[in-house]
């Protein structure tokens, strides 16, 4: 049969970090890149009997990701254990959710209209991370116990592509609301794929297979496109497919069985006995709700709508939500969009924003207020904002030190030209032939003089009118 004969048929299971200062049930530090194995406790490793005490921070959070994404807040929620055994889990179960998650249903709309359902947003901890050598495998525990939230869709997802959109809609959603920050490159957000593929005239599902921990996006378009196919070949050649778990190797750009799975494994959930319910009232969630950050669509539309802002401006300016978050503090101190936006797309885009804004949202400000009130040139401007990029000092200080706040009035600048052409008839005889050369001469001229403190435009202007 040819591929359009086939749908493919795709649910993620998407686990985020949260943005906790400590981690689920201890006081240890939710850190990345510490020394293994030095960021862990009694509890976050299960030593017999450490009793853990949930992270309320946690909880709130999750409950914010469910808001996000229009989920329903359930008024109560209950740990489970997950009991299994691997060595990156100590305690060999894993605190989690089941009968009673905090966030229900949800989705999120893709540009084609096509609404991707969400089944579930549980809160879970995250387990240890093996590091395998050639020879040997160390563990560290240092992730064990961090906060998780698993995100679960329905299987409403039908291609790489739709999976792209969707993670891509998902992680904004999360990074916007302070949730998460996704960084795929450190783990922090990952992704399993559960594929399956049916004839396009059949109403039943086909068999699954489940790929875990796809730490990249292009690992999943790749995995995707990788199983589908795989899929398909195999019913096109009459053999069944089994319910598995997949490795995707990325290196070779395959995917091979690690275990099948006969129906669903049985890991003996039942309510963790250290732990009571979490009663989630509608306060808090109400309270959440009010406090949540607008979302990167809400901020393109307040760019362009409210702001008066182009929309490759808007889009450009709510890509990133370290860019957005200084562009809206610096718009507050000064609300001249236009100027503020340009100095943010030219000037600090250049700069790397990955985690931060190398400059307060009021030194950018005061720069372009002095540039605004006629103080200091577009140029030097810019200088000053290298200066205080390298120093890191108050800008209005650095003008100060630079010597580059403008004491000249216009009839300084006047008499300082009527000087300059005294001296200068040479110039001043050519004018009548290269205009354009000696204007330039003369604003060379003023700039040294003044130390680029003057109005470039005003002493052309000038110039033009005493010579032309
Ligand atoms: P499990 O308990 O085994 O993890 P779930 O019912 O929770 O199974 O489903 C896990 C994920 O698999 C969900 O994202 C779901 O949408 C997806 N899924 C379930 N059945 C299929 C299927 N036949 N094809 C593709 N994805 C599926
Ligand atoms: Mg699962
Ligand atoms: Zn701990």
């Amino acid at each position: 049969m040819s591929r359009s004969d086939y749908d493919v048929v795709i649910g993620l299971e998407i686990h985020a970090e949260l943005n906790t200062n400590t981690k689920i049930f201890c006081g240890c530090p939710n850190k990345f890149g510490v020394d293994p194995n030095t960021n862990c406790c009694p509890v976050c490793v299960g030593m017999p009997g450490a009793l853990p005490v949930p992270n309320k921070r946690a909880v709130e959070l999750t409950i914010k990701a469910g808001l996000a994404v229009g989920s329903t807040i359930n008024d109560m929620a209950v740990f489970e254990r997950k009991n299994y055994f691997y060595p990156d889990l100590s305690k060999a179960y894993q605190i989690s959710q089941l009968v009673k998650p905090i966030c229900l249903g949800g989705g999120i709309t893709l540009d084609s209209g096509k609404f991707i359902r969400l089944n579930r947003i549980h809160l879970e901890e995250d387990a240890g991370k093996l590091i395998h050598s050639f020879d040997e495998t160390e563990i560290d525990y240092n992730r064990g116990g961090v906060p998780l939230i698993e995100s679960v869709t329905e299987p409403d997802i039908s291609s790489a592509d739709e999976a792209l959109e969707f993670l891509t809609k998902l992680r904004n959603r999360f990074v916007f609301s302070d949730v998460a920050k996704c960084r795929m490159e450190q783990g922090g957000m990952r992704c399993d794929v559960n594929l399956s593929v049916k004839r396009k005239d059949s109403n039943t599902l086909g068999t699954r297979t489940e790929m875990k921990n796809l730490n990249s996006f292009k690992a999943v378009a790749r995995a995707i496109e990788y199983e589908a196919n795989r899929q398909m070949d195999a019913l096109d050649n009459g053999e069944v497919i089994l319910q598995e778990t997949r490795k995707w190797d990325d290196e070779r750009g395959i995917s091979f069985s690690l275990r099948t799975k006969t129906d669903s494994q049985d890991y003996r959930y039942f309510p963790d006995p250290d732990l009571l319910s979490i009663r989630i009232d509608r306060e808090l969630v109400n309270k959440l709700q009010a406090e949540l950050p607008l979302s990167q669509e809400a901020r393109r539309e307040k760019y362009e709508q409210t702001y008066g802002l182009p929309g490759a401006d808007a889009e450009v300016l709510s890509n990133s939500k370290v860019v957005s978050d200084f562009f809206d503090d610096c718009v507050k101190l000064l609300p001249e969009y236009k100027e503020v936006a340009n100095w943010v797309m030219t000037e600090i885009l250049k700069l790397d924003v990955s985690e931060e804004v190398p400059v307060t949202p009021a030194n950018l400000v005061s720069i372009i207020k002095m540039m605004l009130d006629k103080k200091i040139t577009r140029q030097n401007a810019k200088e000053l904002l290298a200066k205080v990029l390298e120093t890191g000092e108050d800008a209005e200080v650095l003008a100060k030190k630079m010597d580059m706040l403008s004491s000249i009035s216009d009839t300084d600048i006047e008499t300082l030209i009527d000087k300059l052409i005294a001296e200068n008839e040479k110039a001043v005889a050519d004018y009548s032939k290269t205009p354009d050369k000696v204007t330039q001469f003369f604003i060379g001229q003023v700039m040294r003089a003044t130390r680029g403190k003057a109005d470039g435009s005003k002493v052309k202007a000038i110039i033009e009118s005493k010579l032309g």
